[in-house]
C-alpha cells in the first residue's frame, strides 16, 4: 500500500463519538501501529479505538485543548511490515460545537528496516514489552530506540514476537503536555 503524502481524517462530535472516518482510515490502522488508535466501526465512541491508559489520556488532553479552539500537532512514527513512516498527527476544532478533526498526515519520511514486532500479523508470545504509542521507543533500561531495546530486552528481531503493551514515553508525554499547557484552564494566561 502506498501511503506516501497521505492525510486520513477522523472527525469526533462533542460526545466523544466518531462520526467520521476517510476512506483507508482502517486499512492504515489495521496495518501500521501508530498512535495507538484502532479501526472505526461506525457510531463507536473515541475511546474504544484508542488502547493504553496513557494513550487515553494524552488523546484526552488533545481533544480538550482542540475543544478549546486551538489546533495542535505533534510528529509521530507509524509503524508496518514494510517501513517505518513519520506521520504529524493533528487535532483541530472543526465544524460544529465541540467536534474535533484528527488527523494523520503522512510526510513521507521512513527509517530503518522493517521489524518483525511491528508486524501486526506476526505470531506472538506471552512476553510483553512497553512501546511509546507516538515515538515507537521501547523500554529496556529507560526508553530507548527499538533495536537497541530489543537487543538489550534479548528479544529476537525475526520469529515470534513479544506483545506491545502501548503506553507512552517520557519525552512525548512531556511534548504532548507542554503543547497542550498554554491551552489549558487556569494555565496563567489571566482568563481563568
Ligand atoms: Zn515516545
Amino acid at each position: 500500500m502506498r501511503t506516501d503524502h497521505q492525510t486520513l481524517r477522523l472527525t469526533i462530535a462533542a460526545n466523544d463519538s466518531v462520526v467520521r472516518a476517510s476512506d483507508g482510515w482502517n486499512s492504515f490502522v489495521e496495518e501500521h501501529w501508530v498512535g495507538s488508535l484502532q479501526p472505526v466501526v461506525p457510531d463507536t465512541s473515541f475511546w474504544s479505538i484508542v488502547a493504553g491508559s496513557r494513550p487515553t489520556a494524552m488523546y484526552d488532553l488533545l481533544l480538550e485543548t482542540a475543544r478549546s479552539g486551538h489546533s495542535i500537532g505533534i510528529d509521530v512514527w507509524a509503524a508496518a511490515r514494510e517501513a517505518t513512516t513519520k506521520v504529524e498527527l493533528s487535532v483541530a476544532p472543526c465544524g460544529a460545537l465541540g467536534h474535533v478533526e484528527l488527523t494523520l498526515r503522512s510526510l513521507g519520511r521512513r527509517r530503518h528496516q522493517p521489524l518483525a514486532i511491528f508486524e501486526k500479523m506476526a505470531e506472538r508470545t506471552a512476553d510483553e514489552v512497553d512501546v511509546c504509542s507516538f515515538c515507537l521507543s521501547v523500554r529496556s533500561f529507560g526508553w530507548q530506540e527499538v533495536e537497541r531495546a530489543l537487543r538489550q530486552l534479548r528479544f529476537p528481531f525475526v520469529g515470534p514476537q513479544p506483545q506491545i503493551v502501548p503506553r507512552v514515553c517520557d519525552q512525548c508525554e512531556r511534548t504532548i503536555s507542554t503543547s497542550c499547557a498554554p491551552f489549558r484552564l487556569g494555565a496563567g494566561n489571566g482568563l481563568a
